[in-house]
């Protein structure tokens, strides 16, 4: 396996970072999550573009333009002959010393990981997954905005830590105001009588790649989408609920803190929508 470390390809054993960088000391630096299907990297703009926003957000200047990072994810796939595979895109702020002080970090730290999928196992699509809302709160836009991918996480893993003392493996994350938010690490989704519904950026979401996908599949099959805020009882008297994300794709949800959805199995349209999902991806990405 070979890993992209600052324009070199090293080893897995050799990629290594040093622990004065401010990635690691801070959570200073952004990242993307990015699929490859049979070859092809699923909107790989897209995911660029993000990145590029988000460094820009937190005043992180990124040593290549946006072609030579496309070009650099490439080769880092064509390098490792993946076919099906997950990417880690990590920039850093870099090496400085122990003080807050990114101004002494003089250049970024560039990371590409191509790695073998490591999905929800298949059968979790088949019968749907279980989710709990959490205490833990989303960050408020006003402060680091939740569409800033930075590596300071520590929300998005005390939301697992949550939902693993709960025995489940996803939670849903609500904001300061009540209002549901999404996942640890994917955007959420519900559908009322046969219209579909989604949190609106404001309300504190990471503006998922995988949701705007869904929001376009579902338009293209005919359904009403609506960007509005819900809340909790919202999604208790859901017909359906499902998550979205680069790693998760789109699956259902048939529970919410014990309430069932529906009938308990993942739902028509739910099923419909993974399925055209899938069907895309193979045929949209860039190779
Ligand atoms: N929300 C958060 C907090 C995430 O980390 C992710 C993963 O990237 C998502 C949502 C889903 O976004 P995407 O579909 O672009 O993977």
């Amino acid at each position: 396996q070979w890993i992209f470390l600052n324009g070199e390809f090293v080893t897995k054993e050799n990629a290594k970072i040093s622990v004065y960088d401010h990635g690691f000391l801070y959570g200073d630096g952004v990242f993307e999550g990015i699929r490859v299907y049979s070859g092809n990297v699923f909107r790989l703009e897209e995911h660029i573009d993000r990145l590029y926003h988000s460094a820009k957000s937190i005043l992180l200047d990124i040593p290549y333009t946006k072609d030579e990072m496309i070009g650099h994810v490439l080769e880092t796939i064509r390098r490792n002959g993946c076919q099906d595979a997950y990417i880690r895109l990590v920039v850093s702020r870099g090496i400085g010393d122990l003080g807050l002080d990114p101004y002494k970090c003089k250049m970024p730290q560039v990371v590409i990981i191509v790695e073998p999928l490591a999905l929800f196992p298949e059968h979790l699509y088949e019968t749907g997954i279980e989710v709990v809302t959490v205490a833990t709160r989303r960050n408020r836009s006003d402060v680091l905005s939740p569409k800033v991918k930075s590596l300071n996480y520590l929300n998005n893993v005390l939301v697992k830590i949550e939902a693993h003392l709960a025995n489940v493996s996803e939670a849903l994350i609500l904001n300061d105001q009540g209002y549901v938010a999404e996942g640890s690490g994917d955007n959420v989704f519900i559908i009322k009588n046969g219209v579909i519904y989604t949190p609106p950026g404001y309300v504190g979401a990471l503006e998922g790649i995988t949701r705007q996908a869904i929001i376009e599949i579902a338009a293209d099959l005919g359904y009403t989408v609506k960007e509005e805020p819900f809340t909790r009882h919202d999604v208790y008297v859901a017909d359906e609920v499902f998550l979205t994300g680069t790693a998760a794709e789109v699956i259902s949800v048939i529970k919410v803190d014990g309430r069932t959805i529906g009938d308990g199995t993942p739902g028509p349209h739910t099923k419909r929508l993974l399925e055209e999902f899938r069907r895309r991806v193979v045929a949209e990405g860039i190779k």
